[in-house]
């Protein structure tokens, strides 16, 4: 009974050892790192997103089975996630050998944002943003996005005389009055702009963004809402429409239209705002010269965007996929 039961597992590593598995090798890894591979099979089937996860530091070898080449338009690639690290792409040429590949991990993209306080009190608003900021860097940093909000920059609009009633109550959606606030408050190039103001939509609680370099917040925003807002910016719609549920989305997405516990963000999003090419991540802030980018805006799982809700973590109560 003991031999049977011992035999197969032996069998197993003889395989294994003959043939031999391929490796993908992270290097610059902190805490863990994540891989979505794609490849072919020996049968020709192709391999799309294969997940691994791996906790280490430094270099770290992750066995993604056994794959070969896979022909157009399946790809060979890996896609690596990280703690406090860029999301890399690396193509990988498989043969029917043995392979490494080496994908080192980017080091965090440090992004920063000018906050334009424009109703007061001053102190108490700057506060109140601070701590906005002070949210999303830590959502940023567990949700191994590899970005890194390295500065707020604060400035007092509270005494501007050029600000209006249209400024303090701005209404109007996606055509709001946005160039009132970039002309007659001001505007830093290259970075996203936040104008602190007093209701957006009739409401304190709302914010809103252009998709670009300019973001509004009303004075009594959950502190949550601004890596939303800045999830806009990074070329993120909304998965669910407001106070909706799916099998695999729910309010505690940081894309969820109406919350107030956003905290997780899937692969599948980070990836976008990674390598989107309209993503302020590179259209903005250029933070990926030369990198490739890749338009998966509108675009559900191909063989090179992963599905917006691929997750190689898991987040609350969705498992990994
Ligand atoms: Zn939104």
């Amino acid at each position: 009974m003991v031999l049977r039961a011992v035999s197969p597992i032996i069998a197993f590593a003889a395989a294994a050892a003959i043939s031999g598995c391929d490796t993908v090798r992270v290097s610059n890894a902190f805490s863990n790192s994540g891989l979505l591979v794609d490849g072919g099979l020996n049968n020709g089937s192709v391999v799309n997103d294969r997940r691994r996860t791996r906790d280490g530091d430094g270099v770290v070898s992750v066995n993604v089975g056994r794959l070969r080449s896979a022909s157009a338009p399946g790809r060979n690639e890996a896609v690596a996630f990280g703690m406090n690290r860029a999301a890399t792409r690396a193509a990988a040429g498989w043969s029917s050998g043995r392979d490494t590949v080496d994908l080192r991990l980017g080091d965090p993209i440090p992004i920063g944002v000018t906050i334009w306080i424009v109703q007061g009190p001053f102190d108490a608003q700057r506060s109140h943003a601070f701590t906005t900021c002070l949210q999303t860097l830590g959502i940023w940093f567990w949700e191994r996005t590899g970005f890194l909000l390295n500065n707020c920059d604060m400035r007092d609009a509270t005494r501007d005389p050029d600000i209006t009633n249209a400024i303090l109550n701005s209404v109007g959606g996606d055509n709001r009055n946005w160039n009132d606030f970039s002309t007659l408050i001001g505007f830093d190039a290259g970075r996203i702009n936040i104008y602190w103001i007093n209701t957006v939509e009739g409401a304190t609680t709302t914010g809103w963004s252009d998709f670009g370099g300019r973001i509004v917040m009303g004075r009594n925003t959950g502190l949550e809402l601004l890596v939303h807002e800045i999830g806009h910016g990074f070329s993120l719609f909304h998965p669910v429409s407001c106070g909706g549920a799916t099998a695999t989305w729910d309010d505690t997405n940081i894309m969820a239209p109406c919350s107030s516990t956003r905290e997780f963000v899937t692969e599948g999003q980070n990836f976008r705002m990674h390598f989107n090419p309209d993503s302020s991540v590179n259209a903005l802030y250029g933070a990926r010269p030369g990198a490739p980018t890749e338009d998966c805006r509108n675009v559900g799982e191909t063989a090179a965007c992963p599905a917006v809700e691929r997750r190689l973590w898991d987040d609350g109560a969705f498992l990994a996929n």
